[in-house]
């Protein structure tokens, strides 16, 4: 998948690769030389560090929400046990 992005010091777009919801390469000059030019596969510029923080804590957030939506429904199973025991049922 491909996510476009606008530069943060000009009107440039640049386009990130993600892979697997990880971003993995971005087609800015930073990534482009140090990472193509001078061959240093692990490089990763600015662009893809930002987007992956940024995958990781919507992760987070979704993981999170989910907790809290369990939780709610085990209350709401509680209450009405709760209820239940009360009225006799
Ligand atoms: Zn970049």
């Amino acid at each position: 998948m491909t996510k476009v992005i606008s530069s943060q010091t000009g009107n440039k777009k640049y386009f990130l690769t993600i892979e697997n919801g990880v971003a993995t390469d971005c087609t800015c000059g930073d990534q482009h030389f140090r990472c193509h030019v001078k061959g240093n596969p692990a490089h990763q510029c600015k662009h893809i560090l930002d987007s992956n923080r940024e995958i990781t804590r919507a992760a987070a957030f979704l993981a999170l929400k989910a907790r809290i939506a369990a939780a709610e429904r085990e209350a709401r199973v509680a209450h009405r046990i709760a209820f239940e025991l009360m009225m006799g049922l």
